[in-house]
């Protein structure tokens, strides 16, 4: 038996089988590069579905976490750390908000951002007692807690695991009219990414954010954006509601690359109007704002910003996409994205995602399929152009 073997071996035996992962065994990890126990290198696009905008192990991320952990680690919230506070002014400066609740999974922060939605609601909106409602879309991807697959419309996220939280409407992603034939007097928040990344990386029609914008002011209404995936650079923006103008959210929740790829850190920022309403025991996480998180988290946002990742993002999105296309496959039914978050959909007549996938692992390029047809691109916005061509000639072999 390889060492491979053996090791997948024993995570089967002891795992539950709640994923079902490509068989390579990473054991090393540095910028846009992951190496397995058998010395082999990959190219790493899927970046923890980035989790890894900065790459693995960015050396001032790592270091943030090595000097905080030589001072203090985990305070709880029963007291104040010197980390947090200047963490989450950052994390403010950069969102333009005004407050932010600290937690640590993406999946916390979007419940954190669907409680302080409905408590909103009854205490300021004056919405009555248990009435609350939030719209959502269709073929959403927040999370997997038992609320957030409350309002999921995947079967397979769903079966077996009722009963589940009411208050939730599904309507079309991309569509404003359902939008606006949606919302009653009782409506608390509308939920949306702004690019559907699990979904396959749909791109709702351009206007469509502005729109939903106008909709939730004019029916006071809260308009949140689930920036977890496509936040800090990923879509060549910081947010991707920059992408058009008069977007901006009353709430925001974002994870994944607040961290840095080295520690869970999450976050719901908004206004005060709406971050207020939370009174002392209302809310927390005994993790949550704790220092080793908020000094990685402040690295994690400085490295966005210092290396200029989403204009980075931008460019290399666009030279990647470009070169992708022009291999014209018959295989190949699109590619689209924006900035780095890149879907190849390969037709239905071609087969499915995952055997393109597993091919282009024997070539060195780690990537996973979305659902059945997409083949998802989402490298560390680090990664160089000779570097977008390793990607470029991997296809060309694997689409022949
Ligand atoms: C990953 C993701 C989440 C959930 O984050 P976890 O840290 O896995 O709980 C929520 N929303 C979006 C858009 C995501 O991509």
């Amino acid at each position: 038996m390889s060492h491979t073997t053996e090791v997948i071996a024993t995570t089967e035996q002891w795992s539950a089988k709640n994923y079902k992962p490509l068989p390579v065994v990473i054991s090393r990890g540095e910028g846009i590069w992951a190496w397995d126990i058998e010395g082999n290198r990959y190219l790493d696009c899927l970046s923890a579905y980035s989790a890894l905008n900065q790459g693995h192990r960015h050396p001032r991320i790592l270091k943030a976490l090595i000097d905080q952990a030589a001072k203090v680690t985990v305070t709880s919230r029963a007291f104040h750390n010197e980390t947090m506070g200047p963490m989450l002014e950052k994390l403010c400066r950069l969102c333009e908000m005004e407050m932010a609740l600290p937690m640590n999974t993406g999946a916390e922060a979007v419940e954190t951002a669907v409680k302080a939605a409905r408590k909103w609601g009854y205490d300021v909106k004056g919405v009555p007692a248990e009435q609350a409602e939030i719209i959502v879309c269709r073929d959403n991807f927040h999370g997997r807690t038992t609320t957030v697959v409350s309002f999921s419309s995947e079967p397979q996220y769903r079966n077996g695991f009722g009963p589940f939280t009411p208050g939730f409407k599904l309507i079309d992603f991309g569509n404003a009219e359902q939008l606006e034939r949606a919302i009653t007097p009782n409506t608390v928040a509308f939920l949306v990414e702004p690019i559907q990344g699990e979904a396959g990386i749909l791109i709702p029609p351009a206007g469509y954010l502005k729109k939903a914008r106008e909709l939730c002011s004019k029916n006071r209404v809260l308009f949140i954006l689930d920036e977890i995936q496509t936040g800090l650079g990923r879509t060549g923006k910081l947010f991707a509601y920059q992408h058009e103008q008069n977007a901006k959210p009353d709430l925001v929740v974002i994870g994944k690359a607040l961290g840095g790829g080295v520690y869970p850190v999450s976050a719901v920022v908004g206004s005060r109007e709406v971050l207020g309403v939370f009174k002392p025991g209302d809310h927390g996480s005994t993790f949550g704002g704790n220092p080793l998180g908020a000094a990685v988290a402040i690295a994690s946002m400085d490295v966005i910003i210092d290396e200029k990742l989403a204009e980075k993002s931008t460019q290399q999105g666009e030279y990647l996409m470009g070169k992708l296309r022009e291999l014209r496959s018959e295989h190949v039914l699109e590619v689209r994205g924006r900035g780095l978050m890149i879907a190849v959909e390969i037709k239905k007549s071609s087969g499915e995602a995952r055997p393109y996938c597993e091919k282009l692992m024997k070539l060195g390029i780690l990537a996973k399929e979305t659902h059945h047809q997409t083949i998802r691109l989402a490298p560390p916005l680090t990664i160089q152009r000779s570097e977008l061509d390793l990607i470029v000639e991997a296809f060309k072999q694997v689409l022949q």
